[in-house]
């Protein structure tokens, strides 16, 4: 089935990465978490790569990141010292955490390549003059990207790049909607892998294989496993070690609100706008819901009790990324509201790398008996 195609290329991002340069002669960029422009990548005729980390053994890394640093940043940085990254002519790294905005000074100082290009998010995103800032950025990236291609980006590119996004976030959209019917065949795993596989491919080819993909299962009839479903929430849930504890317990994920994933497609860009650039800007205005995006309305608790309500999942599971502070703060807000609500809720503490998830099993299996599942 094309899942298994897909799920297979988040298992080997560099071998499709390097087959992708080689065969369209392309070069490309490195996009750190969480939320780099990609349409601007696109659109300069390159392609743009996701740096989320890995199950990477670290040791040069601490020479420049504390202990207590994330996971993923740990690995992204002993991946560049170790030259994993050196096929990329460039890595966007934003500024939307602390350590984020410390990666940005270290990898200048301590990786020779790919160069990096800090990428500095307003904080007011709704006010006009947080806009205004983040159209300025978006020209300073869209100049750097013009040096590395020798070509210039015009509007049309931006705008075309843009409409593969959004047919790129509409298919997404359609393949996690679809998915909770078929718990057996798109487990949770599987489910992350496939979704994963968006970071490593170009975003055309990759929205046309996820719409077949979709059609494949949606000619299938609904299986009914007996598991129970669930939301996941955080910055991502990974490895598959721990994922496959889901499907072990009896439980598939009916929904997300993972950074990693549906907050990657959950908000198209505005149809209109005074410019590509404008309509870029004002795509991050419209996110919500997020620990990297400030929202003084604090509505992630909402958001996640909709997805409750609409998918009919049986609970939430807070997948928390050990030292991620921005998530930490976020997370006794929401917990409060899913409390009132009566939600069932799993806290759990997760790193990208973990010797063995099992730790992790009694409290899943016991949730999930707790569901019902
Ligand atoms: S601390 Fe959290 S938000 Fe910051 S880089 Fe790490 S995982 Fe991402």
């Amino acid at each position: 089935m094309i899942i298994d195609e897909l799920a297979g290329i988040a298992h080997d991002p560099r071998k499709s990465v390097d087959e992708h340069i080689a065969r369209t002669g392309k070069k490309a960029i490195g996009c750190f978490p969480v939320y780099s422009p990609e349409e601007l990548v696109y659109a300069a005729g390159m392609l743009p790569v996701g740096m989320w980390g890995g199950q990477t053994d670290i040791s040069k890394a601490t020479q420049y990141l504390q202990s207590f640093c994330c996971s993923i940043m740990k690995a992204n940085l002993e991946n560049g010292l170790n030259g994993v990254y050196d096929a990329l002519s460039m890595a966007i790294i934003p500024t939307f955490c602390d350590t984020l905005k410390c990666m940005g000074e270290v990898w200048k100082t301590a990786v020779p390549k790919p160069e990096c290009f800090t990428f500095v998010f307003p904080q007011n995103r709704k006010l006009e003059a947080g806009v205004d800032f983040m159209r300025s950025e978006l020209e300073r990236l869209r100049a750097r990207l013009e040096g590395i291609s020798g070509a210039k980006i015009g509007d049309g590119d931006i705008e075309r790049a843009i409409a593969v996004y959004d047919e790129y976030r509409a298919a997404a959209r359609d393949f996690v909607k679809t998915s909770p019917s078929y718990p057996l065949t798109v487990n949770a795993r599987v489910r992350h892998n496939v979704l994963k596989a968006a970071f490593f491919m170009d975003k055309a080819e990759y929205a046309a294989k996820l719409r077949a993909a979709t059609a494949e299962l949606k000619a299938l009839p609904p299986e009914d496993g007996g598991s129970r479903g669930v939301v996941l929430t955080g910055l991502l849930a990974e490895p598959d070690g721990f994922l496959d504890l889901f499907a072990d317990s009896r439980l598939h994920v009916a929904a997300d609100d993972l950074v990693q994933e549906s907050k990657q497609f959950r908000v198209d860009a505005p149809k209109e706008g005074a410019s590509p650039l404008d309509r870029l800007a004002r795509r991050l205005s419209d996110m919500d819901g997020c620990s990297l995006l400030y929202d003084s309305a604090r509505t992630r608790g909402q958001k996640i009790l909709g997805m409750v309500k609409d998918t009919g999942a049986a609970g939430v599971v807070v997948c928390m990324m050990k030292f991620c502070d921005p998530e930490e703060f976020d997370y006794p807000i929401y917990k409060k509201e899913l409390e009132k609500a009566g939600v069932p809720l799993l806290y759990l503490e997760i790193e990208q790398k973990m010797d063995s998830a099992e730790q992790l099993r009694t409290r899943i299996q016991t949730f999930a008996e707790m569901l019902g599942a």
